[in-house]
């Protein structure tokens, strides 16, 4: 239900677009896709996805015989399924530990694209599935992020490690992790800061954090997930080819899919970087996070 809601931007411009080509065509044509190619463009899905899309499209419209456009929306669904998945599976799954090891999940990404609120979001998630949760202090850099972390993790109700603004991000892993195995915590949630304006700072501190953590646990961290905003469209697609270069990024969150109508920016995150999007943000609110389902999203659209 949530994730319905979620898409409703995305689901009223394109549907209704789609639904209205559909109407004015009646016949599948050249004209038909390249008008369809241009709404899915629109909608951000990204040229590479559209492509390999439309390509899909016009070999099973001709396979199939197919002349006219009624009920071409479930064959666009069926192809960008097949395009999101293409045979992987447990997209969604978090590489958790068991028997009461502990996992460290690492988040990246650009100050101000919903980080902290998604390490809230997902602490919440893992404490409500019974596993005990802690968060790490990380971006000891822009003013205020330890202090809404700490909101965070009352809200939550979980322990946040902090020093002080500026000391070494590096060090408050050190502690976390310390502090976390001392605890007997199932999960620690590092938070990191976001500068991306120097990208050598950025690679360096990042690796830093990535060694400490490895030191302590030899296969940690577990999860690196960067955390892109929707709304920013093709942008949050450059800062994911940034962070994949200086960081082992194994998922993605992409927050605020709740407030923007493209949100096809999904499928090219998918198809052209070949990183899961694992959750997605649909509002600011503690239980506003979903783990991505790529049928029940893309089915989404249509319904
Ligand atoms: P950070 O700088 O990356 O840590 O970003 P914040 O966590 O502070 O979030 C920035 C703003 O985005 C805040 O006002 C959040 O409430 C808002 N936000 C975060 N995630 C979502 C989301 O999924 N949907 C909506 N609508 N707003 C969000």
């Amino acid at each position: 239900q949530k994730f319905k809601a979620g898409l409703e931007k995305t689901r009223n411009s394109f549907t209704s677009k789609v639904n209205d080509l559909v109407a004015r065509y009646r016949k599948v044509d050249e004209d038909f896709f390249e008008e369809l190619e241009e709404l899915l463009l629109q909608a951000d899905v990204g040229f590479e996805t559209v492509m390999d899309l439309m390509d899909k499209l016009r070999y099973e419209v001709q396979r199939e015989n197919i002349k006219d456009t009624n009920g071409i929306q479930s064959i666009i669904s069926e192809k960008l399924v097949e395009i999101y998945e293409s045979g992987e599976e447990n997209l969604t799954d978090l590489n958790i530990q068991q028997d009461g090891d502990l996992t460290v999940i690492l988040f990246v990404g650009v100050n101000g694209v919903g980080k902290t609120t998604t390490i809230g979001k997902l602490a919440h998630r893992l404490k409500s599935d019974g596993k005990s949760v802690m968060l790490a202090a990380g971006d000891t850099f822009r003013a205020g992020a330890i202090d809404q972390l700490q909101v965070w993790g009352e809200r939550v109700g979980v322990e946040v490690i902090a020093q002080s603004e500026g000391s070494d991000p590096a060090a408050v892993m050190y502690d976390a992790i310390r502090a976390a195995k001392k605890r007997g915590v199932d999960i620690l949630i590092c938070d990191t800061a976001g500068r991306l304006q120097n990208k050598v700072n950025l690679m360096n501190e990042l690796q830093k954090v990535h060694r400490v953590i490895s030191r302590e646990i030899p296969n940690a961290p577990h999860e690196v997930l960067l955390a892109l905003d929707a709304t920013t469209g093709q942008n949050a697609l450059v800062q994911a080819q940034t962070f994949k270069e200086v960081t082992n990024v194994t998922g993605i969150v992409l927050t605020k899919l709740d407030g923007t109508a493209k949100g096809g920016i999904v499928l090219a995150i998918r198809n052209k970087l070949h990183i899961p999007v694992k959750f997605v943000g649909l509002g600011e609110k503690m239980d506003d996070l979903q783990p991505f389902d790529a049928e029940r999203y893309v089915y989404g659209l249509f319904a």
